[in-house]
């Protein structure tokens, strides 16, 4: 960054991390008049975290979703630019409403999409992703299913 007085370049002298670590703050010295000033950085898109089961965090990541979701959506006329846009979607909606995210919330964000979008798909999906352990709760997937159709 150029000095506003004089237009020379600057030196950061201090770094620091805001308290809840949403921002950096720099104090800057010109290289040539010496004046002093503060600047701010923030993340323009902040950053989405997931809570993973065992507690750990990690960024979160689409392209593991769409993984899954071009698995579970294999010859079903869905392209994969749709695909894309599904997570695209995902990813804006739980950035609306979290800035960390229990996995299990992501899993259930993207199934009720799905559902939405195709069943065949979502029965796929969902039966990955749950690990569906017994044909109980596979055929009460099933009638959820069909009741949400039914909406
Ligand atoms: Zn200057």
């Amino acid at each position: 960054m150029n000095c506003p007085i004089c237009g020379n370049d600057t030196k950061v002298v201090e770094t620091r991390i805001s308290d809840n670590g949403s921002s950096i703050r720099r104090r800057r010295e010109c290289v040539s008049c010496g004046k002093r000033f503060t600047t701010y950085e923030k993340f323009e898109d902040m950053p989405l975290v997931v809570i993973k089961k065992d507690g750990r965090k990690e960024l979160f990541d689409g392209s593991k979703i769409l993984k899954g979701l071009v698995k579970a959506c294999e010859k079903r006329p869905i392209g994969i630019d749709r695909l894309k846009e599904f997570v695209e979607e995902v990813e804006r909606e739980l950035k609306n409403n979290y800035t960390e995210v229990p996995s299990e919330i992501i899993g259930q964000t993207v199934m009720d999409k799905l559902i939405l979008m195709d069943q065949v798909s979502y029965v796929r999906f969902a039966s990955v992703y749950k690990h569906f352990d017994d044909v109980e709760t596979f055929i009460h997937e099933i009638e959820q299913m069909e009741r949400k159709k039914k909406q």
